[in-house]
């Protein structure tokens, strides 16, 4: 297949993207215009937590669409209210609206918790978010976002996101005033390069939250749904929130998000929060085939043994070319490379012949890895096995 250069041009410049397109996928491969073939360790960004094309997702999908795509969200539709049972059911939340993207949820998180000022907290309505942190592409996501440089872009930002560090909890301690309505964090920083929360800085800070009388609102988009061997990160630290918002795998590839809230913050009143999209069917339908899989006991035992294969396959990669470990919880993991050559061995492994490897660098000095919660073990170990072989060759030019 060739590629159609004008239509590509038509597309709107966001970011440098190589010259491929991709045009199947299936489990952990990915095959583009040539018919060359890539090992897919990013699987959308950990949204394909099922890998490509599973045969649960198809099905739903098509199961679904032939029943119903959309009444309008002004009525109740089957799969809407089966997920978000699931959810209700799985976790400490007592009730969920769902969203099209991770953003969206947080907008909704962020929304929810200003409501909820107006109403128990004299208008309190700033939430403290954390330096390095991620939490989307909209106006308000941006600003609660910590990612440097991020609050001049699109200036003003939306006012009220003032940033702690992680894992310090003086520093949140230090932000907390009159005005103050929610605490607002990922379990693990992703884009930030894999850095976890502490359990004893998580449990610390659900207790000064209780204390002081404010909100705690996990970011899940990336942690949750079994990515950390939990079906919820925050299940690691024995805590529960008041909030958490889902997104990437919960629709393990279509777009579905969720803001999920106890009873006691659930306080949007009529005409506060909706949207054309929200919970249609066709895309809660796959929601609730990809929470039937990964809800499971083996499921999620099947997470923590390749979790602990590829650490240990990352720990000796380390140690073999003298570099700083890896860290990450589940299949949420970064290596820590001595240098930046992130970027190079990135190129590289796309570039492999006869097959190619998707890999990301969040950081020029970090590779992030987010294969498909049910890659197998040979494909963990393929995976090390070709990272070896292209560090010898991007670090022999190097030098
Ligand atoms: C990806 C991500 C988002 C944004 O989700 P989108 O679906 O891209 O809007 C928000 N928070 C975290 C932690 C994420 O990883």
């Amino acid at each position: 297949m060739k590629i159609d250069h004008a239509g590509l041009h038509a597309l709107m410049e966001i970011t440098a993207r190589p010259e491929l397109v991709f045009v199947r996928g299936e489990g952990s491969w990915l095959q583009d215009h040539t018919g060359k073939r890539y090992f897919d360790f990013i699987q959308g960004w950990a949204v394909n937590c099922l890998g490509h094309g599973h045969p649960a997702i198809l099905d739903a999908l098509a199961r679904q669409s032939r029943e119903l795509i959309n009444p309008s969200p002004a009525f109740y539709n089957q799969p809407s209210i089966e997920l978000a049972r699931r959810i209700v059911e799985a976790s400490c939340f007592d009730r969920v609206f769902f969203a099209n993207s991770g953003a969206e949820a947080n907008e909704g998180a962020i929304k929810l918790a200003r409501k909820w000022g107006q109403l128990h907290r004299h208008g309190a309505y700033k939430i403290i978010t954390f330096d390095h942190a991620f939490h989307g592409r909209t106006l308000a996501t941006m600003s609660a976002s910590g990612k440097p440089g991020w609050d001049r872009k699109f200036a003003p930002q939306v006012e009220g996101f003032p940033k702690a560090d992680l894992n310090d909890l003086d520093s949140v301690r230090a932000l907390i005033d009159e005005q103050t309505v929610a605490v607002m964090l990922e379990p693990v920083q992703g884009e930030a390069g894999v850095i976890p929360a502490t359990r004893e800085f998580l449990r610390a800070l659900r207790e000064l939250t209780r204390e002081r009388g404010l909100l705690l609102i996990v970011d899940e988009v990336q942690t949750g749904m079994a990515r950390t061997g939990r079906l919820f990160a925050y299940q690691h630290a024995g805590i529960e929130p008041d909030i958490m918002t889902l997104g990437k795998g919960i629709g393990g590839g279509v777009p579905l998000a969720a803001l999920c809230a106890r009873e006691a913050v659930s306080c949007f009143e009529h005409g506060d929060q909706g949207g054309t999209y929200n919970g249609n069917p066709l895309m809660t339908a796959v929601g609730v085939a990809v929470f039937d899989v990964i809800s499971t006991a083996q499921f999620l035992d099947d997470v923590h043994a390749r979790s602990r294969q590829l650490k240990a396959g990352l720990n000796a990669l380390s140690g073999k070319w003298g570099m700083h470990g890896e860290r990450g919880v589940g299949l949420l993991r970064a290596l820590i490379m001595d240098r930046d050559d992130g970027p190079a061995l990135v190129e590289a492994a796309r570039k492999r012949a006869p097959e190619g490897l998707l890999l990301n660098a969040p950081r020029p000095n970090l590779l992030r890895f987010m294969p498909a919660l049910n890659v197998t073990a040979d494909e963990v170990d393929t995976m090390l096995a070709w990272l070896d072989e292209l560090l010898t060759q991007v670090r022999s030019h190097t030098k």
